[in-house]
């Protein structure tokens, strides 16, 4: 067995088991990560869509339970969530173990949950920039992370050593790790994250508040543009509550940036300046080819999607 192929935890305790913690438990198996695979989640639906589907080892419906013995904790549900987890586990958390979190974001993730951390327990925070739209149980797959980044955030004085395992752990993930100071992280993931999902989620609310061009319409000719806005609005409600409500300064500081440019572009629109115009549109197309010749998305015309149509 070589070392990359060795069971880096005997027990790793997922608390949450939705997209990210079902995918976590498939990626943990593919690399052969931990002997013991355990998953809490708290409803007995997403408990029982679990058991049938068998991506853990053991499953609970009390997160103290799923961390007793465990080398490794994760933090996977909605970030408001997280406080209360840190404080109900910390009792029983194995002397050495290492608490680890793929909240997204990150200082207010260290401020809320730290303090709950007791002595001789490593705290390392993660974020895997990796997702879709689909959350629970069933959305989860073995190849999410693969090619992704994900950013820790250790605070200063976290034990390197426990740093080192993190990285390799979201390495033998499949992603490529960075390590970041949380603020940073914060600041970066408002304006490529989260004030994009803002704009998502209110360009289609108010299309569905339209009044003038119906509802029916604004489905039948979607494919204009709108539809690539709705996949990103239909992602889950609470775990964007709590960004929102957690990430606060650091988006509030991208939308005045972004407020500005937009007023920039709509004084553009009426004094019927298209060099602006065109010039922006230029240097936009140019981060598509970027994102694309660094693999963060595929080529593929229309996002990948089939141009099969349905019989
Ligand atoms: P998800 O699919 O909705 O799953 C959430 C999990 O947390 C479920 O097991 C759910 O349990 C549990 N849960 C929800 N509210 C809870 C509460 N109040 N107390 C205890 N457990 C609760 O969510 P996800 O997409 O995996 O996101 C999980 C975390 O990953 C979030 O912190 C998010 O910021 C981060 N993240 C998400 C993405 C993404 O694109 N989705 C990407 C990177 C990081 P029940 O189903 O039993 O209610």
């Amino acid at each position: 067995m070589t070392i990359d192929s060795k069971p880096l935890f005997g027990k790793v305790a997922l608390l949450g088991i939705g997209l990210i913690g079902s995918s976590m438990a498939y990626a943990i198996r593919r690399a052969g990560l931990a002997a013991h695979i355990a998953g809490y989640t708290r409803s007995p639906e997403s408990l029982e869509a679990a058991r049938a589907i068998g991506f853990a080892d053991t499953l609970h419906d009390t997160p103290e339970a799923a961390v007793r013995e465990a080398d490794f904790v994760v933090l996977a549900t909605p970030v408001g969530a997280f406080a209360q987890l840190a404080q109900s586990i910390a009792p029983h958390l194995k002397a050495g173990a290492i608490v680890s979190d793929v909240g997204s974001v990150k200082a207010a993730v260290i401020h809320e949950v730290g303090p709950h951390i007791p002595a001789g327990v490593h705290f390392v925070p993660a974020h895997p920039i990796a997702g879709t739209e689909q959350s629970g149980p069933e959305a989860g797959f073995p190849e999410l992370f693969d090619g992704r980044w994900c950013v820790l955030t250790p605070p200063a004085g976290t034990d390197p050593q426990a740093v080192e395992t993190v990285r390799t752990f979201w390495r033998r993930c499949g992603s490529e790790v960075e390590i970041m100071d949380a603020k940073h992280h914060d600041l970066v993931l408002a304006i490529t994250s989260h004030v994009p999902h803002l704009i998502a989620y209110n360009i289609v609310g108010t299309a569905a508040d339209l009044e003038t061009v119906t509802q029916g319409e604004v489905i039948k000719y979607s494919a204009g543009g709108f539809r690539d806005f709705t996949r990103i609005a239909a992602s889950d409600p609470t775990m964007w509550r709590d960004v929102f409500l957690n990430n606060r300064e650091a988006v509030l500081e991208m939308l005045g940036r972004f407020n500005e440019d937009l007023t920039a572009l709509q004084r553009a629109i009426r004094w019927g300046d298209g060099e602006a115009l065109f010039n922006l549109f230029t240097r936009t197309r140019a981060i598509r080819r970027s994102i694309v010749e660094a693999g963060q998305d595929t080529p593929a015309p229309n996002f990948g999607r089939s141009r099969a149509r349905k019989p």
